[in-house]
Protein backbone atom coordinates (compact mmCIF):
# COMPACT_ATOMS: atom_id res chain seq x y z
CA UNK A 1 0.00 0.00 0.00
CA UNK A 2 1.42 3.17 -1.14
CA UNK A 3 0.49 6.49 0.81
CA UNK A 4 0.05 9.42 -1.86
CA UNK A 5 -0.64 13.37 -1.03
CA UNK A 6 -2.96 15.06 -3.34
CA UNK A 7 -1.78 18.84 -3.47
CA UNK A 8 -4.77 21.28 -5.21
CA UNK A 9 -3.44 23.53 -7.13
CA UNK A 10 -0.51 22.14 -7.10
CA UNK A 11 0.32 23.72 -10.36
CA UNK A 12 1.84 27.06 -9.12
CA UNK A 13 2.88 29.14 -6.32
CA UNK A 14 2.42 27.92 -2.65
CA UNK A 15 1.15 24.44 -4.22
CA UNK A 16 4.19 23.67 -6.43
CA UNK A 17 6.93 24.20 -3.36
CA UNK A 18 4.78 21.70 -1.26
CA UNK A 19 4.90 19.50 -4.00
CA UNK A 20 8.73 19.63 -4.45
CA UNK A 21 8.67 19.89 -0.22
CA UNK A 22 6.75 16.16 0.14
CA UNK A 23 8.30 14.97 -3.24
CA UNK A 24 11.29 15.55 -0.60
CA UNK A 25 10.27 13.53 1.69
CA UNK A 26 9.59 11.02 -0.56
CA UNK A 27 5.71 11.23 -0.56
CA UNK A 28 4.66 10.38 -4.40
CA UNK A 29 2.47 13.76 -4.97
CA UNK A 30 -0.85 13.93 -6.83
CA UNK A 31 -0.58 17.47 -8.77
CA UNK A 32 -4.15 19.35 -8.66
CA UNK A 33 -4.57 22.47 -10.88
CA UNK A 34 -7.31 23.69 -12.65
CA UNK A 35 -6.36 25.00 -16.56
CA UNK A 36 -2.41 25.94 -16.44
CA UNK A 37 -1.24 22.51 -17.94
CA UNK A 38 2.16 23.46 -18.77
CA UNK A 39 2.96 25.09 -15.32
CA UNK A 40 1.47 21.36 -13.88
CA UNK A 41 4.22 19.98 -16.78
CA UNK A 42 6.76 21.43 -14.51
CA UNK A 43 6.03 21.13 -11.46
CA UNK A 44 5.76 17.25 -12.65
CA UNK A 45 9.41 17.41 -14.22
CA UNK A 46 11.22 19.17 -11.15
CA UNK A 47 9.71 16.27 -8.65
CA UNK A 48 10.93 13.87 -11.13
CA UNK A 49 14.38 15.57 -11.12
CA UNK A 50 14.41 15.55 -7.50
CA UNK A 51 13.95 11.93 -7.91
CA UNK A 52 10.17 11.42 -6.74
CA UNK A 53 7.14 10.53 -8.25
CA UNK A 54 4.39 12.71 -9.18
CA UNK A 55 0.91 12.17 -11.22
CA UNK A 56 -1.22 15.40 -12.80
CA UNK A 57 -4.89 15.28 -11.81
CA UNK A 58 -6.41 18.43 -13.61
CA UNK A 59 -10.03 19.54 -11.81
CA UNK A 60 -11.96 22.12 -10.86
CA UNK A 61 -11.77 21.95 -6.64
CA UNK A 62 -15.35 23.81 -6.89
CA UNK A 63 -17.05 21.64 -8.76
CA UNK A 64 -18.04 18.43 -7.24
CA UNK A 65 -18.86 15.88 -9.99
CA UNK A 66 -15.03 16.67 -11.66
CA UNK A 67 -13.41 15.96 -8.29
CA UNK A 68 -15.96 13.15 -8.41
CA UNK A 69 -14.80 11.92 -11.33
CA UNK A 70 -11.16 12.42 -10.95
CA UNK A 71 -10.68 10.67 -8.01
CA UNK A 72 -12.91 7.86 -8.46
CA UNK A 73 -10.73 6.81 -11.93
CA UNK A 74 -6.89 7.77 -9.40
CA UNK A 75 -8.84 5.13 -6.69
CA UNK A 76 -9.60 2.34 -9.42
CA UNK A 77 -6.14 2.63 -10.78
CA UNK A 78 -4.35 2.48 -7.37
CA UNK A 79 -7.29 -0.18 -5.52
CA UNK A 80 -4.16 -0.92 -2.97
CA UNK A 81 -3.19 2.66 -2.54
CA UNK A 82 -4.35 5.79 -0.56
CA UNK A 83 -4.64 9.11 -0.34
CA UNK A 84 -3.17 9.84 3.18
CA UNK A 85 -1.78 13.50 3.13
CA UNK A 86 -4.38 16.33 1.49
CA UNK A 87 -3.15 19.75 1.14
CA UNK A 88 -6.56 21.93 0.33
CA UNK A 89 -4.37 24.94 -1.02
CA UNK A 90 -6.32 25.70 -4.24
CA UNK A 91 -7.57 29.19 -4.47
CA UNK A 92 -8.17 32.58 -5.86
CA UNK A 93 -8.71 36.40 -4.71
CA UNK A 94 -11.05 38.60 -6.20
CA UNK A 95 -10.71 41.99 -4.66
CA UNK A 96 -13.39 44.52 -4.11
CA UNK A 97 -15.14 46.79 -1.63
CA UNK A 98 -18.64 44.65 -0.32
CA UNK A 99 -20.78 47.22 -2.06
CA UNK A 100 -18.68 46.84 -5.66
CA UNK A 101 -18.29 43.82 -5.40
CA UNK A 102 -20.44 41.16 -8.14
CA UNK A 103 -21.98 38.58 -6.82
CA UNK A 104 -19.79 36.20 -9.23
CA UNK A 105 -16.58 37.28 -7.59
CA UNK A 106 -18.30 36.74 -4.19
CA UNK A 107 -19.25 33.11 -5.39
CA UNK A 108 -16.62 32.32 -6.91
CA UNK A 109 -14.22 32.62 -4.34
CA UNK A 110 -16.34 30.98 -1.95
CA UNK A 111 -16.79 28.01 -4.21
CA UNK A 112 -13.14 27.31 -4.69
CA UNK A 113 -11.24 27.88 -1.11
CA UNK A 114 -14.54 26.66 0.77
CA UNK A 115 -16.79 24.43 -1.49
CA UNK A 116 -13.34 22.39 -2.79
CA UNK A 117 -12.20 21.55 0.61
CA UNK A 118 -15.68 19.89 1.23
CA UNK A 119 -15.68 18.43 -1.86
CA UNK A 120 -12.12 16.88 -2.10
CA UNK A 121 -11.87 16.36 1.83
CA UNK A 122 -14.90 15.05 1.96
CA UNK A 123 -13.99 12.16 -1.20
CA UNK A 124 -10.42 11.61 0.57
CA UNK A 125 -11.91 10.98 4.08
CA UNK A 126 -13.24 7.36 4.59
CA UNK A 127 -9.95 5.90 3.23
CA UNK A 128 -8.16 7.83 5.52
CA UNK A 129 -10.48 7.32 8.47
CA UNK A 130 -10.54 3.44 8.22
CA UNK A 131 -8.68 1.37 10.87
CA UNK A 132 -4.82 0.97 10.43
CA UNK A 133 -4.28 3.87 8.44
CA UNK A 134 -4.81 7.89 9.07
CA UNK A 135 -4.05 10.58 7.13
CA UNK A 136 -3.03 14.26 7.45
CA UNK A 137 -5.48 17.34 6.36
CA UNK A 138 -3.66 20.81 5.87
CA UNK A 139 -6.02 23.54 4.79
CA UNK A 140 -4.27 26.63 3.59
CA UNK A 141 -6.33 29.62 4.95
CA UNK A 142 -5.00 33.10 5.09
CA UNK A 143 -4.29 35.81 7.49
CA UNK A 144 -7.80 37.65 6.08
CA UNK A 145 -8.95 34.44 7.68
CA UNK A 146 -7.74 35.57 11.11
CA UNK A 147 -8.22 39.10 10.99
CA UNK A 148 -10.57 40.08 8.12
CA UNK A 149 -8.85 42.46 5.21
CA UNK A 150 -10.44 45.32 4.04
CA UNK A 151 -11.22 44.85 -0.14
CA UNK A 152 -11.32 41.23 0.78
CA UNK A 153 -14.64 40.37 1.96
CA UNK A 154 -15.32 37.26 -0.12
CA UNK A 155 -11.95 35.74 0.80
CA UNK A 156 -11.72 36.73 4.47
CA UNK A 157 -15.22 35.06 4.87
CA UNK A 158 -13.83 31.94 2.76
CA UNK A 159 -11.18 31.55 5.11
CA UNK A 160 -12.55 31.80 7.77
CA UNK A 161 -15.11 29.11 7.43
CA UNK A 162 -12.24 27.32 6.22
CA UNK A 163 -11.03 27.49 9.89
CA UNK A 164 -13.90 26.80 11.25
CA UNK A 165 -14.35 23.57 9.31
CA UNK A 166 -10.76 22.73 10.28
CA UNK A 167 -11.57 22.73 14.24
CA UNK A 168 -14.70 21.17 13.49
CA UNK A 169 -13.21 18.15 11.06
CA UNK A 170 -10.09 17.85 13.47
CA UNK A 171 -12.82 16.47 16.66
CA UNK A 172 -14.59 14.42 13.76
CA UNK A 173 -11.57 12.65 12.57
CA UNK A 174 -8.96 12.64 16.13
CA UNK A 175 -9.45 8.77 17.46
CA UNK A 176 -8.84 7.92 13.45
CA UNK A 177 -5.33 9.06 13.79
CA UNK A 178 -6.23 11.81 11.01
CA UNK A 179 -4.92 15.48 12.02
CA UNK A 180 -6.64 18.48 10.72
CA UNK A 181 -5.19 21.29 10.63
CA UNK A 182 -4.72 25.08 8.82
CA UNK A 183 -2.15 27.22 7.72
CA UNK A 184 -2.68 30.88 7.80
CA UNK A 185 0.19 32.85 5.45
CA UNK A 186 0.88 36.36 5.56
CA UNK A 187 2.14 38.08 2.25
CA UNK A 188 4.04 35.17 0.50
CA UNK A 189 5.83 35.67 -2.91
CA UNK A 190 3.22 33.95 -6.08
CA UNK A 191 0.96 34.63 -8.81
CA UNK A 192 -1.42 35.52 -6.54
CA UNK A 193 -0.06 38.40 -4.85
CA UNK A 194 2.37 39.65 -7.44
CA UNK A 195 0.38 42.79 -8.61
CA UNK A 196 0.80 44.10 -4.82
CA UNK A 197 2.23 47.12 -4.14
CA UNK A 198 4.30 44.91 -2.75
CA UNK A 199 6.88 48.15 -1.10
CA UNK A 200 3.88 49.68 0.35
CA UNK A 201 3.37 46.45 2.04
CA UNK A 202 6.75 44.75 2.78
CA UNK A 203 6.85 48.16 5.37
CA UNK A 204 3.56 46.86 7.28
CA UNK A 205 5.98 43.37 7.96
CA UNK A 206 7.99 43.43 10.93
CA UNK A 207 10.28 41.50 9.03
CA UNK A 208 10.39 43.92 5.96
CA UNK A 209 9.76 41.18 3.08
CA UNK A 210 7.41 39.09 2.12
CA UNK A 211 7.93 35.11 2.39
CA UNK A 212 8.74 32.57 -0.16
CA UNK A 213 6.74 29.67 -0.51
CA UNK A 214 9.66 27.15 0.56
CA UNK A 215 9.02 28.27 4.12
CA UNK A 216 5.07 27.62 4.10
CA UNK A 217 6.06 24.60 2.36
CA UNK A 218 8.14 23.67 5.45
CA UNK A 219 5.36 24.20 7.67
CA UNK A 220 3.17 21.99 5.52
CA UNK A 221 5.70 19.18 5.59
CA UNK A 222 6.18 19.36 9.42
CA UNK A 223 2.28 19.25 9.82
CA UNK A 224 2.17 16.05 7.34
CA UNK A 225 5.16 14.82 9.46
CA UNK A 226 4.89 11.73 12.03
CA UNK A 227 6.23 14.60 14.52
CA UNK A 228 3.09 16.79 14.19
CA UNK A 229 0.86 13.58 15.10
CA UNK A 230 -0.37 15.37 18.65
CA UNK A 231 -1.47 18.55 16.62
CA UNK A 232 -4.81 18.96 15.42
CA UNK A 233 -7.38 21.77 14.86
CA UNK A 234 -5.00 24.50 15.15
CA UNK A 235 -4.38 27.54 12.66
CA UNK A 236 -0.76 28.06 12.37
CA UNK A 237 0.49 31.90 10.97
CA UNK A 238 2.70 31.88 9.31
CA UNK A 239 3.50 35.97 8.07
CA UNK A 240 6.90 37.37 9.46
CA UNK A 241 5.32 38.71 12.62
CA UNK A 242 2.42 40.68 11.14
CA UNK A 243 -0.18 39.98 13.81
CA UNK A 244 -3.51 40.90 13.77
P1 LIG B 1 -1.41 31.15 -7.07
O1 LIG B 1 0.05 31.40 -7.25
O2 LIG B 1 -2.40 32.07 -7.71
O3 LIG B 1 -1.73 29.63 -7.50
C1 LIG B 1 -3.03 29.16 -7.38
C2 LIG B 1 -3.07 27.68 -7.66
O4 LIG B 1 -4.42 27.23 -7.44
C3 LIG B 1 -2.73 27.32 -9.08
O5 LIG B 1 -2.06 26.07 -9.07
C4 LIG B 1 -4.11 27.18 -9.75
O6 LIG B 1 -4.15 26.29 -10.86
C5 LIG B 1 -4.90 26.59 -8.61
N1 LIG B 1 -6.34 26.79 -8.72
C6 LIG B 1 -7.03 27.96 -8.74
N2 LIG B 1 -8.34 27.74 -8.82
C7 LIG B 1 -8.50 26.38 -8.87
C8 LIG B 1 -9.61 25.52 -8.97
N3 LIG B 1 -10.87 26.01 -9.03
N4 LIG B 1 -9.40 24.18 -9.02
C9 LIG B 1 -8.15 23.67 -8.95
N5 LIG B 1 -7.05 24.45 -8.85
C10 LIG B 1 -7.23 25.78 -8.81
O7 LIG B 1 -1.80 31.18 -5.51
P2 LIG B 1 -0.88 31.03 -4.21
O8 LIG B 1 -0.42 32.36 -3.81
O9 LIG B 1 0.09 29.92 -4.39
O10 LIG B 1 -1.99 30.61 -3.16
C11 LIG B 1 -2.21 29.27 -2.78
C12 LIG B 1 -3.14 29.27 -1.59
O11 LIG B 1 -2.56 30.01 -0.52
C13 LIG B 1 -4.51 29.91 -1.85
O12 LIG B 1 -5.51 29.19 -1.18
C14 LIG B 1 -4.36 31.28 -1.26
O13 LIG B 1 -5.59 31.81 -0.90
C15 LIG B 1 -3.47 31.00 -0.08
N6 LIG B 1 -2.72 32.14 0.42
C16 LIG B 1 -1.80 32.78 -0.36
C17 LIG B 1 -1.11 33.88 0.16
C18 LIG B 1 -0.09 34.63 -0.63
O14 LIG B 1 0.39 35.68 -0.15
N7 LIG B 1 0.32 34.18 -1.80
C19 LIG B 1 -1.37 34.31 1.46
C20 LIG B 1 -2.30 33.62 2.22
C21 LIG B 1 -2.96 32.55 1.70
P3 LIG B 1 -3.85 26.77 -12.39
O15 LIG B 1 -2.35 26.86 -12.46
O16 LIG B 1 -4.42 25.72 -13.24
O17 LIG B 1 -4.50 28.11 -12.53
Amino acid sequence: MMKYALVTGGSRGLGRAVCLKLAEMGIPVIVNYQSNASAAEEVKAAVEALGGQAELMPFNVGDEAQVEAALAAWQDAHPDDYIAYLVNNAGIRRDNLMFMMPSEDWHAVLQTSLDGFYYVTKRCLPRMMMRKHGGRIVNMASLSGIKGMPGQANYSAAKAALIGATKALAQECAARGVTVNAVAPGFIETDMTKDLPVDELKKLVPMNRFGRPEEVADLVAFLVSDKAAYITGEVISINGGLYT
